[in-house]
């Protein structure tokens, strides 16, 4: 299984102290042992995590016409799938969305753009939208989600108030090149390392439900783990039509609960946070992924998708002993 060891020299200590081996991982993924990993998954959430449900919200700020070929993606120009598709929301759009965010209790707020990066224009749009979003809602975080970046534009978003980058590895190393071939898991690591190496808080995850096998869960595990996140987005494959990966259909929710157990153990201390997907979801499913290691959330719409109804993952977090932080309104 290949590791990515970009920089576990900031890895969580109780991360290392208390996660396990990957022979030991992939064995407890056998179905004999579901129940054992489940209930060692709830043991290290009672243990580790903090009991405070965290949730961003995210604004879709560029849509569609993206250059790259990821297979999931419905705002890919290679695939046929109808999605909404605009430029630049603007300043205004953005500061909007930030307070509709703090009001409704949201820790964070989140700028999502499509495409493979931002040129300098982008990213000076960007940091003219952060400013203002800092000026309207100082307490809230601000984090983005903006494709590949270099240190200097990255540098550039620091300076207008970014707190936090979000880069999703998406898939384990050795799956990601059958499922996007317009870059790599290195590219993305390229941009993490950036970040961290200029002090922002780093959310990194990725889809499950996208064909991994167990050797290849086990693997993507390890791999966030190795990326030290402050945050891991787990998003269960919504198959859109249009995209290659339509004909998976969506993933048996109990190996949704495996996975999230699977994440749990590997990264004891890191919060995991419903992402793309849970609206696919029952609340039972839901429940249990909480049960076995969920901690966090985004609420409202997401990209392409609706989100999580906001009030349903508050009231099932605060069912599991979670605070959440109150609405405004
Ligand atoms: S996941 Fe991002 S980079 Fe890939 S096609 Fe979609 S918008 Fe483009």
């Amino acid at each position: 299984m290949s590791g990515t060891n970009i920089n576990s020299t900031t890895m969580n200590v109780t991360d290392i102290a208390e996660s396990i081996s990957e022979e030991e991982a992939l064995s407890l993924l056998k179905p004999e042992r579901r129940a054992e990993l489940r209930e060692r998954a709830h043991e290290t959430t009672e243990k580790f995590v903090e009991k405070r449900f965290d949730f961003c919200s995210i604004i879709n700020a560029r849509s569609g016409r993206c250059t790259e070929n990821c297979k999931w993606c419905a705002q890919s120009a290679h695939w046929k799938t109808g999605c909404e598709t605009y430029g630049w929301v603007g300043t205004d759009a953005c500061v909007k969305a930030a307070k509709e965010a703090a009001a409704n209790g949201a820790d964070r707020i989140g700028i999502v753009t499509s495409g493979r990066c931002l040129s300098p224009e982008d990213v000076d749009s960007v940091c003219a939208a952060l400013r203002e979003m800092r000026k309207a809602e100082p307490e809230i975080g601000l984090c983005a989600s903006l494709g590949l970046l270099s240190e200097k534009d990255l540098a550039k978003l620091k300076d207008a108030g970014l707190n936090r980058i979000h880069c999703n590895l998406e898939a384990a190393p050795s799956l990601f090149p059958k499922l996007c071939t317009t870059h790599t898991t290195a590219d993305k690591l390229a941009t993490i390392r950036a970040a961290r190496r200029l002090g922002f808080q780093i959310c990194c995850g990725g889809i499950i439900g996208m064909g991994e096998t167990d050797e290849q869960l086990v693997e993507f595990a390890f791999a966030l783990r190795e990326t030290a996140p402050d945050s891991i987005p787990v998003n269960v494959l919504h198959p859109i039509k249009g995209t290659p990966l339509y004909e998976r259909g969506v993933l048996d929710p109990e190996r949704v609960v495996d996975a999230v157990a699977l994440l749990r153990l590997v990264n004891p201390s890191t919060p995991l946070r419903f992402a793309g997907g849970r609206r696919d979801m029952s609340d039972e499913t839901a429940a249990k992924c909480i049960y076995v290691g969920m901690s966090a959330g985004i609420a409202g719409p997401l990209l392409t998708t609706p989100g999580a109804d906001y009030d349903d993952d508050r009231s099932l977090a605060a069912k599991a002993g979670y605070a959440v932080r109150a609405k405004r309104r």
